[in-house]
Parts: structure tokens; C-alpha cells; sequence
């Protein structure tokens, strides 16, 4: 049976593609965004989240830890992150009974993912939505989502992938047939802008995304972040909707940067680089840049406007 490491599901979700949806987030990115909202849906690896108002720092984990990965500090206790093994037992979450412990990520088969899919059957014939298939970037479990992609076809749920397109081309390749939707994030245009960005080069977000819009054009809507000091430049701007006319591929979706993730990082032991820091952009806010990409004959939606 296949399997993979899952993060989150959401039931109702409507943000995600067409209708109501369920979400499934699968957990490893091969980007490091400093935006990003999910810090816990970078690392591949369950990892161990400390919640800091919940705890009351008593010290009952430092003594559970098999690998000595929790030591006291000044009030709270401090997770040397290197050194847990992200333990089977999760034995430091099992002695906190104040809630401040919690593992984030677990191994699931597809046919648990799939029963929970399957559960909101009705949700998506009613509404025209479906499943989505999120992370981290699924792409990068190309066999697990492989098996869901097909599952969900052969039960009739329509489906869709939020990408970063940083995959290989086989892999895209394999697994289209299967999508009924791409919601493919583009970042920069520049390839050294995006390894700025986001770690890695765009080579492969790029031909991934050529290669889509000559063999289903149909299927992908492009969503652009708006970040402020990072993509919302003309310069930037200009060369997305340079190349999304050239491509033919007119949907797109921005947007506006928010800093709802900012707090989390905290809890995974990571500090939140984002230069934009706490300043989130409202809708309307996104208006000049969508004008902006207009003028390339794209049409704009701005993500909560
Ligand atoms: S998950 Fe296991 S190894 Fe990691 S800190 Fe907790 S008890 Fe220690
Ligand atoms: S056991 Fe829980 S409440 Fe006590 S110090 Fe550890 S994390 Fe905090």
C-alpha cells in the first residue's frame, strides 16, 4: 500500500480550486520562500512543535526524551532540533498534559487519505469542487499523489494540484492525465531573482510550465504572491505577464502577501525572515499590480478581494 507524510486535511475548504474541497497537504517542499505560511510543511520529516503559550514550563519532557533533545533554559524548556530523532514513542509530547507538545506529520496509506476524501462526496457533486492536493509541494511524493490522483479520478471526484512546478518534467508528465486542475505558483520570471527568493533556480518551474501550456492550457491557473520588496516590482511583474501572454496562459490569480504564518515559526524552532515582516497587504492593495499585469492582456483575480 502506498504511503506518504501528510501534514494537514481541511474539509470545506473554498480558497483552494472550484466549489467545496477537501485539502490534503503533504508535507516537504524543495523551496525555502521566506513568506511561506506553513513552516511545518517544508521539512519531508514529521517534526515536533512547541506551542510557547501553552506551556507552563514544568519540565516534564526533559527527562522523557530518549535522545536528550530538551534541556531546561530560562523558563521554558529548550528542543535542540538536531538532535531529536523525531522518536517513534514522540515521548516529550506524551508527558506534556498542558497541550504545548504536538507532532506535526504522519506516514498515512492512500487509503486513508482517500476515506477521508471520500467522505464529502456529496459537498463536491453539489458545489462543482473537489480534491486538493497541497503542501509543501505534492509533486515532490510523486507516487502517493500518483495513487490519490487516480483514486479520486476513478471515483469521480474532480481534482486539483497547487504547485510550485519545481519537479521533474517526468514526473508533471506522468501525473497530468490525472489533474484536472494545476494551480501553478510563479514566482519570478529571472532565474537568479528566483533562487533569491526561494533557494532554487526556475529552470525546471519554467519548462514545466511551457510543457503545460502546450499540452493542456486549459488546466492551469498561475497564482503570483504578491510580496512586497520581492515580486511586486514592475520589473518583476512585467516579465510574468510577458511570458503568460506568450504562453497563452491568461489566468491568474494574486496574491496578497499575509503574515498569518508568522507566528508559527516560533513553534518549529525558526525564525520568520520575511523582510515584509508583519505589514500584510489588503486586497485592494494588489489593485496596481493587477492593472499592471492587465495591460499583458491577463485577467487578474485578486485572492480575497
Ligand atoms: S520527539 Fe522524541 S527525540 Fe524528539 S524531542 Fe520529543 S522525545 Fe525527544
Ligand atoms: S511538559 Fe509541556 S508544559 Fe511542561 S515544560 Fe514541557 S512543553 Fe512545557
Amino acid at each position: 500500500m502506498t504511503q506518504g507524510t501528510v501534514f494537514d486535511i481541511e474539509h470545506y475548504a473554498v480558497h483552494d480550486g472550484p466549489g467545496i474541497r477537501t485539502v490534503v497537504f503533504l508535507k516537504g517542499c524543495p523551496l525555502s520562500c521566506s513568506w511561506c505560511c506553513n513552516p511545518e510543511s517544508q521539512d519531508p520529516r514529521p517534526e515536533l512543535r512547541h506551542t510557547a503559550a501553552r506551556c507552563r514550563s514544568c519540565g516534564g519532557c526533559v527527562p522523557a526524551c530518549p535522545a536528550s533533545a530538551v534541556g531546561t533554559g530560562p523558563g521554558a524548556p529548550r528542543f535542540d532540533r538536531t538532535a531529536c530523532s523525531a522518536c517513534d514513542s514522540w515521548a516529550c509530547v506524551q508527558a506534556c498534559d498542558a497541550g504545548a507538545l504536538a507532532r506535526v506529520g504522519e506516514r498515512m496509506t492512500a487509503d486513508a487519505v482517500m476515506a477521508r476524501v471520500l467522505a464529502d462526496r456529496e459537498f463536491y457533486a453539489n458545489s462543482g469542487g473537489g480534491a486538493t492536493f497541497s503542501g509543501g509541494e505534492p509533486l515532490a511524493q510523486p507516487e502517493f499523489l500518483g495513487e490519490l490522483l487516480r483514486r479520486c479520478r476513478e471515483a469521480g471526484v474532480t481534482t486539483a494540484v497547487e504547485t510550485c512546478g519545481h519537479a521533474p518534467e517526468t514526473v508533471v508528465g506522468a501525473l497530468e492525465p490525472w489533474v484536472d486542475l494545476f494551480l501553478y505558483d510563479l514566482k519570478a520570471v529571472d532565474p537568479e531573482r528566483h533562487r533569491a527568493l526561494t533557494g532554487c533556480g526556475n529552470e525546471r518551474v519554467l519548462s514545466n510550465l511551457r510543457a503545460l501550456a502546450r499540452r493542456c492550457p486549459e488546466k492551469v491557473t498561475v497564482r503570483v504572491p504578491l510580496v512586497p520588496g520581492l515580486t511586486d516590482d514592475a520589473t518583476n511583474l512585467d516579465a510574468i505577464g510577458r511570458l503568460l501572454a506568450e504562453l497563452g496562459l491568461l489566468r491568474v490569480e494574486l496574491e496578497p502577501y499575509h503574515a498569518l504564518g508568522m507566528d508559527k515559526y516560533a513553534a518549529f524552532g525558526r525564525a520568520y525572515t520575511c523582510p515584509a515582516g508583519a505589514a500584510s497587504l489588503a486586497p485592494e492593495e494588489a489593485r496596481p499590480a493587477a492593472e499592471r499585469l492587465g495591460r499583458h492582456g491577463l485577467v487578474c483575480e485578486i485572492a480575497g478581494a
